[in-house]
């Protein structure tokens, strides 16, 4: 294997001059703003080191893969029992797709498709009032991230609140059947802006790392969460991370990934790496295009893949 510098610059360099990178999400309104233009990558490794590629230092809206971190937190609050109140199981439906959540009476498949991650907020909520909750969230990503500078976009979180009627509809039905136990307002609050929560390549990496190494943050040495646990995640990353896209991006780049509609992607090489790219142009899928190309090209070359070798 080429050195990791070297195969980041290759892979970069590949695409970066290609036209054909999807579309910006629009029905956030603060997120059509951002240049398609946009493109990095960053690799952090259990040895410490993180190597870089284009734009992988320019804070982007982490959007969905806040859903990793919330999901966390949840686990770490309720344990298994998170399980009666969202499944496990892929949803081969939209991210945000209200029609599931009818049949499954307010139980929603995954905590990666919007419902499951409004239900996980909703258990970070309990005992705290949003501003705590919020703050719980944010610390928790400096934390892994070793990264005190990691703050929350408040022009983001009001442009998806302003136009969050989906989620509203999605929180309004699973309190329909009490699968929420907090008013939906109080609860949206806090996912909007956990979604807002800004991040560049180099930052997600090194935030990723502690579910490549088993739970552990293998610079300082603080456990995170034990090593069942972050194979649990990363194979909820591996089947629901994508949403109906999911099948695609294992059968193409084999490793647990999850996406936001910020452009962003965080996956995982459990043992070597944590990787995150940045492409704000999405395909139909609601995925970066660029950055599910570029997570294939890095996945192939370093051979990394948890199919095997
Ligand atoms: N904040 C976005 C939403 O709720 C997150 C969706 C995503 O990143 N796929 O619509």
């Amino acid at each position: 294997m080429q050195g990791l510098q070297a195969l980041l610059d290759d892979v970069w360099a590949e695409l970066q001059g290609r036209d054909e990178r999807g579309e910006v999400a629009t029905y956030i309104p603060e997120l059509a703003k951002i240049d398609r233009g946009k493109f990095g990558i960053a690799v952090a490794t259990p040895e410490g080191d993180t190597f870089c590629a284009g734009d992988a230092d320019e804070a982007f809206s982490i959007q969905s893969i806040s859903k990793v971190f919330v999901l966390t937190l949840a686990l770490g609050r309720l344990g298994d029992t998170l399980w009666q109140r969202v499944g496990r199981e892929p949803s081969g439906t939209a991210f945000n797709s209200i029609v599931q959540l009818e049949h499954e009476r307010g139980i929603p498949r995954n905590p990666f498709i919007n419902a499951g991650a409004i239900v996980a907020t909703d258990v970070v909520l309990a005992g705290h009032e949003p501003r705590e909750a919020i703050g719980e969230i944010l610390r928790f990503a400096q934390f892994v991230a070793d990264d005190d500078s990691i703050r929350i976009d408040p022009d983001v979180a009001r442009s998806e609140s302003d136009t969050g009627f989906r989620n509203r509809a999605l929180a309004n039905y699973m309190s329909a059947f009490g699968n929420l136990k907090h008013p939906v307002e109080k609860v949206l609050g806090v996912y909007f802006h956990q979604c807002a929560i800004a991040m560049s390549c180099r930052q997600l990496a090194r935030a990723g790392l502690f579910l490549a190494t088993g739970g552990c943050m293998p610079i300082t040495g603080q456990n995170v969460i034990s090593s069942r646990r972050a194979r649990r995640i990363n194979a909820l990353m591996l089947t629901c991370g994508h949403y109906d896209g999911s099948g695609d991006f294992a059968f193409r780049v084999g490793l647990p990934g999850k996406s936001g509609v910020g452009g962003g992607i965080l996956a995982i090489a459990p043992g070597k790496a944590s990787i995150a790219v940045w492409s704000p142009g999405l395909n139909a899928n609601g995925n970066s295009m660029l950055g599910s190309l570029a997570l294939e090209g890095i996945a192939q070359r370093a051979g990394w893949s948890v199919f095997g070798p």
